[in-house]
C-alpha cells in the first residue's frame, strides 16, 4: 500500500445536521477512510472514549454545546490534547476562523461543504501516517 497517508484514517465527525454529516461522511469514506459519527457533546465523549481517531471534524454549532467549549474540555485532557480537531462550521465572519484556531482547533473548514474539495482539505489537515514517523512500528505494509 502506498503511504500517500490517504488510505485508511480513522475520521471522527461531530455534527448534528444530518445532511452536512452524510455528505461529509459520504466523500471521506469516497477517499478511503473510515468514518464514525456524533450528533452532539455527549455522543462524542463516547466516541473518544472508545478510541481516539486520527482527526476530528467538529460542527461548532451543537445542540446545547458551544463547540469551543468542547475543544477545551478535549484539550485540557492529555489524551486529546495533540487530536486534531477541524472547526466544520457555517459561521464565515472575519474573525470566527481566528477565534477558532484560537481556540485550540487545528484548522477550520467553512460550510457549505465544497464537495470536489473536501477530503483534500480534511487530508491537508491529517496528522503524518502513523508507519511514516512516532508511534510504535506496528504497521508494516
Ligand atoms: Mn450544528
Amino acid at each position: 500500500m502506498p503511504d500517500s497517508g490517504s488510505p485508511g484514517r480513522d475520521v471522527l465527525i461531530i455534527e448534528d445536521n444530518r445532511q452536512n454529516l452524510e455528505l461529509a461522511q459520504f466523500l471521506l469514506e469516497e477517499a478511503g477512510h473510515s468514518v464514525r459519527s456524533a450528533g452532539d457533546a455527549r455522543s462524542a465523549r463516547a466516541e473518544l472514549e472508545r478510541q481516539v481517531p486520527d482527526l476530528v471534524l467538529m460542527d461548532m454549532q451543537l445542540p446545547g454545546t458551544d463547540g469551543l467549549e468542547l475543544v477545551a474540555e478535549l484539550r485540557g485532557d492529555g489524551r486529546f490534547r495533540h487530536l486534531p480537531i477541524v472547526a466544520l462550521t457555517a459561521h464565515a465572519l472575519r474573525g470566527d476562523r481566528e477565534r477558532f484556531l484560537a481556540g485550540g482547533c487545528d484548522g477550520y473548514i467553512a460550510k457549505p461543504i465544497d464537495v470536489a474539495a473536501f477530503a483534500l482539505q480534511v487530508e491537508a489537515l491529517m496528522p503524518p501516517h502513523p508507519a511514516a514517523g512516532a508511534g510504535p512500528a506496528a504497521e508494516v505494509d
